[in-house]
């Protein structure tokens, strides 16, 4: 079926209702290999028109859908869990060839996706409501989850077979039918599991996907009137945007946004652990997460110390793309001159790059987007490099002279994602995980590693409050109904 020498075609169609569909007119983008620079393949550059297509196929085969009781949908889903697994090697290759992370991380990843899929997947078995008392005798109160109706499903590029899973899993197994806008990076991982979705037996129409730039084919997304629930990860300026369109004609909107994300080192800390995860937080998947550990705080009295390990670590890292790397290229040209900038500003204003901060152009890297790992310090606190995220392999050390500092400090950010101590005090941990403003914090380890069964999401410019995957996901992809049942004792 799938399994041929090449795995994808020279160019990525759309896929709506069941059918892979060219550019009505032609019109295709560059999709460029992180790794050397070098053409992938061309994509379908969608516009309005092709969403409205999109958005047309999901509403008509939604109503069918969500009459499949929700077990058979699980069953169904389950299907396409098991063809991930079957083509697990061919999907982690291609993330691996587009986003330039290794084969090992994106088979990893991939395995991600599929542990989220099966968990969804056993939802159609629970998919709770609630019984509850009345207040008024022979009364019966219950809540049934129902589907909303058609879900646009937006995503950036960072881990793309999991970024797929985490939105289509649960808007499916909710009943309703869904567009996702892939991201314009990792235009293949979306087609493929669109192709895997259709070939395990998914009807046509229930999962459409749609290529191409946000503003062309998001945008018409977040304003279609017959998109009934909005699910968007992207940056914190999108997601204001989409916000704010979607807002308008009140439609359901989850965001999953941005984060400026705090790890505090304690002067009690294992050092050598809390080595190990900024280095991981900070530089793991090049720092391609909304969970990347940006902001380490340490306290002054280890932070001399602490500074020469990290340091030391740092440039012990390999950069690249193979299974032997640490960790490869970011994701386009465009943010890594983003990050050269943002690096070289800072420099301007008094802050000191201790490692890194360079692009990689050893031949090796032909014309890959390689940052060298980098670590800054002696940046103000206000400073546009401390308040904003840069979504790549860069980190900042701050000083601070005690708990209440660096709590303090932690929470001084415009965004409230992940949060981490390193501490072997039971009192501080407590206290730090009861005060810190995030929606994940982490005891003695990184600022990411999330697991698929549980709530994610942020606080202030890092999210609207909702919380996806874990079952909290259902909230955003069903609505619920109160059902009050009557009966007449006299009819018995
Ligand atoms: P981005 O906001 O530029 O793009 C994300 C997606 O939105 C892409 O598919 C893009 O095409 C689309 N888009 C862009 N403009 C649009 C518009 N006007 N209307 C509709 N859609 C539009 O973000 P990015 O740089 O690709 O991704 C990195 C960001 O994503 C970071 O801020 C990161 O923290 C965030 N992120 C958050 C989470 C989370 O769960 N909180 C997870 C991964 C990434």
């Amino acid at each position: 079926m799938l399994v041929t020498a090449k795995l994808y075609p020279d160019e990525i169609p759309n896929w709506i209702n069941g059918q892979e569909r060219k550019s009505a007119n032609n019109e295709l983008f560059d999709k460029l290999r992180p790794a050397d620079g070098s053409l992938m393949c061309r994509v379908v550059r969608s516009r309005a028109e092709a969403v409205d297509q999109a958005v047309v196929a999901a509403k008509q085969a939604q109503p069918v859908w969500a009459d499949v009781p929700a077990v058979k949908r699980g069953e169904v889903l389950h299907e396409i869990v098991l063809a991930m697994k079957a083509h697990q090697a061919e999907i982690a290759r291609i993330v691996a060839e587009e986003t330039g992370k290794s084969y090992k991380e994106a088979y990893g990843e991939t395995g991600g996706a599929i542990a989220l899929g099966l968990f969804y997947a056993s939802e159609g078995q629970r998919l709770y409501g609630r019984t509850t008392t009345s207040g008024t005798p022979n009364k019966y109160a219950m809540t049934v989850r129902q589907p909303v109706g058609v879900a646009g499903l937006i995503i950036a590029a960072n881990t793309p077979i999991a970024n797929v899973a985490w939105k289509v899993f649960p808007a499916l197994i909710c009943g309703n039918a869904a567009v996702l806008k892939a991201a314009e990076d990792t235009p293949v991982t979306a087609w493929i599991f669109g192709k895997l979705a259709h070939a395990a037996g998914l009807p046509a129409g229930v999962l459409n996907v749609v290529q191409g730039y946000g503003e062309e084919a998001g945008q018409p997304l977040v304003a279609h009137p017959d998109v009934d629930v909005i699910s968007f990860t992207g940056s914190t300026e999108v997601g204001r945007l989409v916000q704010r369109i979607a807002g308008e004609r009140l439609a359901k909107i989850s965001l999953e946004l941005g984060g400026k994300n705090p790890l505090v080192v304690c002067d009690d800390a294992d050092l050598d652990n809390a080595v190990k995860w900024v280095v991981l937080s900070a530089f793991s998947n090049a720092g391609q997460r909304c969970a990347a550990g940006s902001r380490i705080i340490v306290f002054e009295s280890i932070y001399e110390q602490f500074r020469e390990m990290l340091v030391a670590r740092t440039q012990m890292l390999k950069v690249g793309p193979t299974d032997d790397d640490d960790f490869g290229p970011v994701i386009n040209e465009t943010q890594l001159k983003n990050m050269l900038t943002a690096i070289e500003r800072a420099r301007q204003s008094g802050a000191l790059i201790l490692t890194g901060g360079e692009q990689l152009s050893d031949p090796a890297y032909g014309q890959g987007f390689y940052l060298s790992p980098t670590i800054i310090e002696r940046v103000d606190r206000r400073h546009e490099i401390s308040e904003q995220e840069l979504f790549g392999p860069i980190t900042i050390l701050y000083r601070v002279k005690d708990f209440e500092e660096a709590l303090a400090l932690a929470n001084d950010s415009p965004y409230g994602l992940t949060a981490s101590i390193h501490t072997r005090s039971l009192h501080r941990a407590i206290r730090f995980c009861d005060k810190v403003q995030a929606g994940v914090v982490v005891v003695n380890a990184g600022t990411y590693g999330s697991e698929p069964h549980m709530p994610f999401g942020g606080l202030k410019a890092s999210g609207n409050g909702t919380r996806e995957p874990g079952t909290e996901a259902l909230d955003v992809y069903s609505e619920l109904k109160d059902v009050y049942i009557n009966i007449d004792p006299s009819q018995l």
